[in-house]
């Protein structure tokens, strides 16, 4: 595995590489998570081509009152967990390799990122889509992968790729849980015991508001009130949203039909952990 941070020797080590090439963006602190979707990305390239994974901890998506600073960089221990996944390269670029002290360009999707995290977050999705940008830029890759888990991300990254014309397929990468549900996340660290363990009721809410949908209910109003009451059992959660929307426009649905993303967001003191579930072909 190589591992380089100038963007010309990525592209050099990339020339004698094997197409196809599969991209893996992370902002580091790896988990299972980040290993399932290198794992999605060989099996795209059938078990051979080349699979480059980035750790960038990228300063555009973080609010100045957001966690940049403190979010962690265990760098060594990722590149180990990227030689024992079989990453081929890793692009490790320093800030100013990314970002001129006087950049003045930013890439922004105007729909899909104004709702759910994008209210929250109005920073956000712009940080992410410049940041996806100009990596695709330097990497130049025939699929990028990423994870349901930030599903919104993965509909506005896929948007850009489709509003761009960039030749690129965007593969979906499913969650990966801790065996209590929680949703793996570079963020369940900062949690200490008590809320680790409260944490578990994003994924018990999706659950009841799953088994509450193939029992036939349809109303969004119900199943939100559903999840509110549940989440509400952590004394320590504080709701940031819990939405049903259409998992394609992303547009909020009064009434479920044939899909439905629920989506959710929920700080634990500081931290903001997300979750979803997404049930497509409902029968009425
Ligand atoms: P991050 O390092 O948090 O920016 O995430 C990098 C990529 O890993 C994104 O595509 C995430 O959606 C994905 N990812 C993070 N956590 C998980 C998870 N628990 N399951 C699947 N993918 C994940």
């Amino acid at each position: 595995m190589e591992v380089h941070g100038r963007v010309e020797d990525l592209r050099a080590a990339l020339g004698s590489r094997p197409r196809p090439v599969v991209f893996v963006p992370t902002m580091g602190a790896l988990h299972e998570g980040h290993l399932s979707l290198v794992r999605v990305g060989r099996n795209w390239a059938g078990g051979a081509g080349t699979v480059v994974a980035s750790i960038f901890v990228n300063p555009s998506q973080f609010a100045p009152h957001e966690d940049f600073d403190a979010y962690p960089r265990p760098l060594e221990r990722d590149l180990e967990m990227c030689r024992e996944a079989g990453v081929d390269l890793v692009f490790t670029p320093p800030r100013d390799v990314m970002y001129a002290p006087d950049a003045s360009v930013r890439v922004l999707e105007e729909r899909l990122s104004q709702g759910l995290c994008g209210r929250s977050r109005p920073h956000f999705f712009g940080g992410v889509c410049t940041v996806v940008a100009k990596l695709f830029h330097i990497v130049q890759p025939d699929a990028a992968v990423f994870g349901e888990k930030d599903f919104q991300q993965l509909a506005v990254i896929r948007r850009m790729v489709r509003d761009l014309l960039w030749p690129i397929e965007i593969i979906p990468g499913p969650i990966v849980r801790e065996v209590d549900g929680l949703a793996m996340s570079s963020r369940n660290q900062y949690l200490d015991a008590e809320s680790r363990r409260q944490a578990t009721v994003l994924h018990q809410a999706l659950g009841l508001a799953r088994a509450a949908i193939q029992g036939g209910e349809r109303s969004s109003v119900a199943l939100k009130e559903l999840m509110e009451t549940h989440v509400r059992t952590a004394p320590l959660a504080r709701i940031d949203y819990i939405e049903l929307v259409d998992p394609d426009a992303l547009t909020p649905l009064e009434m479920i039909s044939s899909q439905v993303l629920v989506a959710m967001a929920v700080f634990f003191g500081s931290t903001r952990l997300i979750d979803n579930l997404c049930l497509r072909d409902l029968t009425a």
